[in-house]
């Protein structure tokens, strides 16, 4: 069963007769097809009983039907009105059937208005999200294969900030040597902005990388991730410049355990919030709990907001091809903030990561 298919199964089961997908994300995941519209409308039509079709923006179709999408795709000039022309296509596909199933974590109020005043009778309580998300939790080998070359590129991208990191050397101007060697090698795009922090600035979690000057005998983070064929690579690592002192180092060594500790614990059969537990039990002893101030890591594959939610109260039970990442992090305002973090997925008997950057304490100049 393909993917549609397994849409039109579900749509079938909860009695609903079309589904209305509109995140970017799920189109590509579902038909093949990436394009983020921005403002203009891109819309996944799926019905119970018949064939699916791709609406958007007419300078978009041609790209549409050369990505392998063979259903009908049909586009709308900007002066034209998107959402008439797309209830024109279901009327004529179904004569009184209306329950619509949406994703209501994308879709917009103001878009929801108007696809209501094009079916005033029609139904939109229903909630496509949790199907979705449960359709794209287990990842196929296809999609391992692709996590796996993007893990390779973020490999890469540590190796060149390595090269270029140095005591009073900005921030940012690593970030940027490290884009640039990305570019070169056709990695055009990143799967969130490059995080470098270093020093105290490493203990603001959701800091961005700024013009500071990278300090002497201080931790130095790196969170990076790159984009390979619609899947991303997420990262981190910190490294020493000079040397940093006791309380740094000490921060450092107990988050590395708890990284590697959790990181051999996950497998097929333990639940999201155990594994939380392992890396959260050995920071806690070591009296660093209440800075770790986050779950342990999150679901990823074509962006990292997917599941599981690898945190205190998910008893999802683990299993092969699962994605996510394992990031315990120990933030200490104005002393020093440490992340080492992994992507991996999980196997029959264990789990392989996506990048294999060395997690011991690298020291540099
Ligand atoms: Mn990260
Ligand atoms: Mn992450």
């Amino acid at each position: 069963m393909d993917k549609i298919e397994k849409i039109q199964r579900w749509l079938s089961d909860n009695n609903r007769d079309i589904a209305l997908i509109s995140d970017p994300k799920t189109i590509q995941y579902l038909s093949g097809f990436y394009s983020d519209p921005n403002e203009r409308v891109l819309l996944l039509v799926v019905f119970k009983n018949s064939d699916p079709f791709l609406f958007g923006p007419a300078l978009e179709t041609q790209a549409i039907k050369e990505s392998g999408w063979s259903n009908p795709v049909y586009g709308y000039l900007d002066h034209e009105k998107p959402w008439e022309m797309i209830a024109d296509q279901i009327h004529a596909r179904n004569t009184a059937e209306t329950n619509f199933a949406i994703e209501k974590a994308n879709m917009s109020v103001e878009w929801l208005e108007l696809v209501k005043s094009e079916f005033p009778t029609g139904d939109f309580s229903v909630n496509l999200d949790q199907m979705l998300d449960q359709m794209r939790i287990i990842k196929s080998a296809d999609e391992i294969e692709k996590l796996k070359i993007a893990g390779k590129w973020d490999d890469f991208a540590f190796k060149t900030c390595f090269e270029a990191v140095k005591a009073g050397r900005p921030e940012s101007r690593v970030a940027a040597e490290m884009s640039y060697a990305l570019m070169k090698n056709g990695i055009m795009e990143l799967s969130f902005p490059p995080l470098i922090q270093s020093g105290t600035h490493a203990a603001e979690p959701h800091g961005a990388t700024s013009d500071k000057k990278i300090e002497n005998n201080a931790l130095v983070l790196f969170d990076l991730g790159t984009v390979w064929d619609g899947y991303i690579s997420d990262a981190t690592r910190t490294i020493a410049v000079g040397k940093p002192d006791d309380k740094s180092m000490d921060i450092y060594k107990v988050c590395l355990e708890a990284q590697l500790t959790a990181q051999e614990a996950a497998k097929p059969g333990i639940t999201a919030e155990e594994l939380d537990k392992v890396a959260r039990d050995i920071i806690t002893k070591a009296g660093y709990g209440d800075y770790f101030n986050h779950r342990l890591g999150h679901g990823m594959g074509m962006s990292e907001h997917e599941f599981p939610s690898i945190m205190e109260g998910n008893q999802l039970v683990l299993q092969p091809g699962m994605c996510f990442s394992i990031e315990p992090g120990i933030y200490i305002p104005n002393v020093a903030g440490v992340r080492i973090e992994d992507c991996i997925h999980i196997t029959e008997n264990g789990n392989e990561p996506f990048t294999h950057t060395t997690k011991e304490l690298q020291y540099f100049g």
